[in-house]
């Protein structure tokens, strides 16, 4: 696509970086920006700009937060003695629009994938491991996709664990297999939290 402004280009060749757009799709929104006021882009930059060094990730759950510990983490109402294994904070908010959940979290940032190269030591495990073993948490609940992904991870953690008196769950799978939780609905979703199932009876091998 030529374009005859230098600066035009350089802003649609960065915009076309993000997933899911392409250059036509990078100069409408470039050129819909230029229409704004100029305030609007700036707004918009500042607010990358901020989260880009100020957001973090939870010390305990790993999930993004504003600060050390996230406000599941830090609330004292929150059962700690419940947590839910999730690949990403795209979970974690589905999980909490169903309002079913009082336990706390744990975010992996992503599940075991030979395939693109994710192994178990790009993955928050260990830390999971270790909190599963701090005397406090009694269950977890395994809310990764249904996925052959997701449940090499959960296989490979809940063998991590080794001999352990953790009462180990995974959510029901009113989830059709292969769905990410993100797209379940909350109905589904807040029943299969409810409803979870033991760990090892989930397992057919
Ligand atoms: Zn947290």
């Amino acid at each position: 696509m030529e374009i005859s402004s230098r600066l035009l280009e350089e802003a649609v060749d960065e915009v076309s970086r993000l997933p899911g757009i392409g250059k036509r799709t990078a100069l409408r929104l470039v050129l819909h920006l230029l229409k704004q006021p100029a305030e609007q882009t700036e707004r918009l930059s500042e607010a990358l700009r901020t989260l880009r060094t100020q957001i973090q990730q939870c010390r305990q759950c790993h999930n993004l937060s504003d600060r050390e510990v996230c406000d599941i983490c830090s609330n004292p109402k929150r059962d700690h003695s419940i947590v839910c294994v999730v690949e990403d904070i795209r979970d974690v908010m589905a999980i909490e629009n169903t309002g079913h959940y009082r336990g706390i979290y744990h975010v992996l940032g992503g599940k075991i994938s030979p395939m693109e190269g994710v192994g178990p030591q790009d993955l928050h495990i260990d830390t999971l491991i270790k909190k599963a073993k701090n005397g406090e948490v009694k269950e977890l609940i395994f809310a990764l996709s249904a996925t052959m992904e997701g449940d090499t991870t959960n296989f490979y953690i809940f063998k991590q664990l080794g001999e352990t008196a953790l009462r180990l769950s995974t959510i029901a799978r009113g989830i059709p297999v292969g769905d990410e939780l993100e797209y379940a609905d909350e109905v589904t979703l807040g029943r299969s939290i409810l409803q979870r199932i033991p760990f090892e009876g989930s397992l057919n091998r």
